[in-house]
Parts: structure tokens; sequence; C-alpha cells
């Protein structure tokens, strides 16, 4: 009887820990989501293959492709890694398409076929930002923006705290944004002010293609003409970088 109830304590112990563990482990993981947009396409193997809603083998399985299916793909992402159907070594990208807005992911270890180099070799700079502003809308104005220009496969902007960069929201010297960068020795300094009692009536598209201004100018980005997000009369009309800015960044960092 005790050897009974021991060993229930023991299942709930182990549980326990597992469940606190998972816990931790999420978070971590987290940090490396981020997600390359780049159009390819590539074949499935010649058995049927998943399509799930996430980067996982416990996302759910929504469809599955045919045997030999050419598939055209947006993006990809990491997450679990699976053997290679050819050459069975391990590979933990997923591709993804995207319908309606909605992601599909297909692991990479299925797919004859690979995204163009924008791999993580290519980021050319890595940045540690912090959001500072607490207005909802600000917020995740900066967060899209800072995916934006994560997707471009060459700029890493980490959110951290107390970075020597900062997105915040205050006076911006009569604009509705300002963003500004600054080497100090090594250390890059900079950051971005959006003036809310200016733009508190706009959409949140907008706000994002702001946000996303904004930060462009942190990258030393200046301003355009053509094409880009860097261009005022544009940010009605796009939220992201465009091929024009990802030239320019390149130029810029791969000296
Ligand atoms: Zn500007």
């Amino acid at each position: 009887m005790l050897e009974k109830i021991l060993g229930k304590l023991l299942l709930f112990i182990i549980t326990f820990v597992t469940l606190v563990n998972g816990y931790f482990i999420t978070p971590t993981n987290a940090q490396d989501q981020s997600e390359y947009r780049v159009d390819f396409s590539g074949v499935s193997a010649p058995i049927p293959v998943n399509i799930r809603t996430g980067p996982t083998t416990s996302a759910a399985i929504i469809d599955r492709l045919q045997p030999n299916t050419r598939v055209q793909f947006s993006g990809w992402t990491r997450g679990t890694s699976l053997n290679d159907y050819w050459t069975s070594s391990p590979d933990n990208r997923w591709f993804f398409y995207e319908k309606n807005g909605v992601k599909y992911y297909i692991a990479s270890a299925f797919i004859n076929g690979n995204p163009p180099a924008t791999d993580q070799n290519n980021v050319l700079v890595s940045y540690q930002v912090t959001i500072t502003t607490n207005i909802p809308a600000l917020k995740q104005a900066y967060e899209n923006a800072i995916q934006n220009w994560n997707n471009t496969g060459i700029v890493s902007l980490t959110p951290t705290q107390n970075a020597p960069i900062t997105l915040g929201e205050g006076y911006a010297r009569g604009y509705d944004g300002f963003g500004w960068w600054q080497l100090n020795g090594s250390r890059v300094t900079g950051g971005t002010v959006i003036q809310w009692n200016r733009v508190s009536n706009r959409n949140a598209a907008y706000l994002e293609a702001l946000a996303t201004h904004e930060i462009g100018h942190v990258l030393r980005l200046n301003h355009r003409s053509d094409y880009s997000i860097m261009n005022n009369s544009w940010l009605t009309r796009i939220t992201a970088p465009t091929q024009n800015d990802i030239n320019e960044l390149r130029n810029i960092f791969s000296r």
C-alpha cells in the first residue's frame, strides 16, 4: 500500500517537474522564432507529406500534400528537427506558404528545394532594442515593425531590457515620429520617438509603417523618393521595407 502511494507521489513529482521545465523551456525557445520571408519553390517527397498549422510536429495537421507536388513557399522558420527524407541528415527548417493571411507549414526535410541564401549567416546587423512605451497601439506597432525588419533576413533586432536603442513615445520635433542613431566608439546608441498626440487617431497600418520607417533611421537609412518605407508618401500604402530598402541596408552594412 505504501509502495503504491510512493509510486503515485513519484509520478506526480515527475509530472510536476516536467511541467515546470516545460514552462521555462518555452520562452527560451521562443527567442529563435525568427521568420524569413523569401519566395521559393520545392517539390515534396514521393510520399504524402503533412501540412501543419505551425513549425512543429505537435502542431495540428490540416492537410496532406500528394507525393511529388511542387509548392510555392513565401518563407521559412525553424522548428522541430526531422531527418531529411533523401539524405537522413537532421533539418530543423520549416517552410511556409500563406493563404488568406494564414500560414501553412511543411517540414523542409520532406521538400526537395531550398530558400535562396537568406539564412542567419546573411544577417549583417544585430541590435538589441527596448520598447519603452506602454501605449498598447504603439507597442504593437513597434513589435510589428521589429518583425518587418527581421523578415528581411539581413537585420536582427532583439527586444530586451535596458538596450542602448529605445523605441518610445514623445516629442518628435514637429513630426509624427523621429529616429536617430549615434556611434560612441563601437557602441551604437539610438532610438525612435513617436508623438502620440499627433497619431492617436491613425489606423494600425499607418502606425506600423511609421514605426518601421523610424526604425529604418536607426538602421542608418535616409529618406528616399522611390518605392520605399523610407519614402513618407508610401507610409499610408505599405507597412514593410521594400527591396530598395533591403538593397540599401546591404550597401550600408556589408562595407
Ligand atoms: Zn523619416
